[in-house]
């Protein structure tokens, strides 16, 4: 039997969860499900461009553990970019460190949003799509 997965520490909350190839039938989509913890390991490794140890050591796993995540992500979007298939944004073994704030340019609101909602369209107060995040 496997050991059960030690939570991996995600500092950032994507705000776009879905993503499909232009021009394929709903119907005719594969879907893979990329990780919460995957999609971090690509933002600190390939956006951010930190070492695997440093970014290990901020999702709280193993040098290790971090590549076999980063390896998996990275072969998901491959097959994603070179199969077309629908890519979603969700699930993996994590604790969210940081929630995310939100502001309004328009009349200066500031908000939070729930994990896991994707990027709100407007702002809560003046309705505004002149918005922005802050973290
Ligand atoms: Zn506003």
């Amino acid at each position: 039997m496997p050991r059960p997965t030690k939570c991996r520490r995600v500092q950032y909350s994507p705000d776009y969860l879905i993503f499909n190839p232009a021009g394929v039938p709903a119907r005719q989509l594969k879907e893979i499900d990329l990780t919460l913890d995957e999609f971090e390991s690509i933002r600190l490794a390939d956006l951010e461009g930190l070492y695997h140890v440093e970014a290990a050591r901020k999702m709280n796993v193993s040098r290790q553990t971090f590549g076999n995540i980063l390896s998996s992500a990275h072969n998901k979007i491959a097959e994603m970019l070179v199969h077309g298939k629908a890519l979603t944004v969700k699930g993996g073994t994590i604790s969210l460190k940081n929630e995310r704030l939100f502001k309004c340019n328009d009349c200066g609101a500031k908000w939070s949003e729930p994990f896991g909602t994707g990027r709100p369209g407007y702002c809560q107060s003046c309705n505004s799509e002149n918005i922005y995040r802050m973290k």
